[in-house]
């Protein structure tokens, strides 16, 4: 078993990413910039955005973080939104999600134009990623794409099963492996033998959101084993994969936390320096 060191990988990208962002801000005559948008005081949320901002600081990106109470109005949301979809200096807009319950979201989001989606949640983005064509895509799944990339698994005519089936993590994802000429079938809460399906995976991505969901019984030998999840078990971070028992089956595997979780990140630096880099077209 090899453990896919995700926060090194993260680490070299941000890396490559600076000189990139470097010789952008030339052609650019500005820095590249990302807008953070927080509503609210939830406090995962809060320290998600510390680190999005602190990634911007190490990589050479321009951060404008927003905050608004949570008292804020839909309207209010909007506007801010589609201000900053006018704003020259923001190449990339990212709202942190969840949003206060009195919130809709998806009207929230709409505001977002597709060139400045750097979460590549909007259906402009979804539908070119569903057609094989360049758009801005989710963050996770595109760093798991990179994980796989930078530690050579080759995905052309291999078997590839993603447990979930969110517009965030699963779909996308299962829309990559498909596009990187992966066989992939999607697992979800109403899936039937979902365990033997599992069991035919050479690669297998869990995006659960539930502790230890994937025992070994579930994994082929020499399979690779990619865990998404995020839990947080006695005050500690668990992933989707009861790691512990799976990795001596694994031929490669992410442990949690240490391996999607910082891809994230560093994907959405990428994204936001590509949507700069659109805007010289
Ligand atoms: P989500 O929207 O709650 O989706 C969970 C998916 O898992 C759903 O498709 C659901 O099926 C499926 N599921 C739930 N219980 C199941 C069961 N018993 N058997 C089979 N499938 C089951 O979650 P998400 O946003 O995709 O996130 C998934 C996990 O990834 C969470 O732990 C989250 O914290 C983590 N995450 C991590 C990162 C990162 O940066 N590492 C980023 C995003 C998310 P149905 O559709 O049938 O309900």
């Amino acid at each position: 078993m090899k453990l896919i060191d995700g926060k090194r990988i993260a680490a070299d990208i941000r890396a490559e990413l600076k000189e990139e962002a470097a010789r952008l801000e030339k052609r650019l005559c500005r820095p590249a910039g990302l807008a953070v948008v927080l509503i609210g005081e939830d406090p995962a949320s809060q320290v998600y955005v510390r680190n999005k901002i602190k990634a911007c600081e190490e990589v050479g990106i321009r951060s404008f973080a927003h905050y608004l109470p949570a008292s804020a109005t839909q309207k209010e949301a909007e506007e801010l939104v589609c201000a900053l979809a006018q704003d020259k200096n923001v190449d990339g807009i990212l709202v942190q999600l969840p949003l206060p319950a009195h919130l809709d979201a998806q009207k929230v989001l709409a505001c977002i134009p597709a060139q400045k989606d750097v979460d590549g949640f909007s259906a402009e983005n979804l539908g070119l990623l569903a057609r094989g064509e360049e758009g801005v895509v989710a963050c996770t799944p595109l760093g798991v794409m990179e994980l796989l990339r930078r530690s050579g698994v080759e995905l052309r005519g291999k078997r590839a099963v993603v447990i979930g089936r969110s517009n965030i993590v699963g779909k996308p994802m299962a829309m990559l492996l498909l596009n990187a000429d992966a066989t992939v079938t999607v697992c979800h809460s109403r899936t039937q033998d979902l365990a033997k399906i599992c069991a035919e995976a050479d690669v297998l991505v869990a995006a659960i959101g539930k502790p230890r969901f994937v025992t070994a019984d579930m994994v082929k030998e020499g399979a690779v084993v990619i865990d998404v999840g995020i839990n947080r078990v006695d005050g500690k971070l668990a992933g989707d994969v009861d790691f512990e028992n799976v990795a001596p089956k694994a031929s490669l595997i992410t442990p949690v936390p240490g391996g999607v979780g910082p891809m994230t990140i560093a994907m959405l630096m990428m994204n936001t320096l590509t949507c700069a880099r659109r805007q010289l077209a």
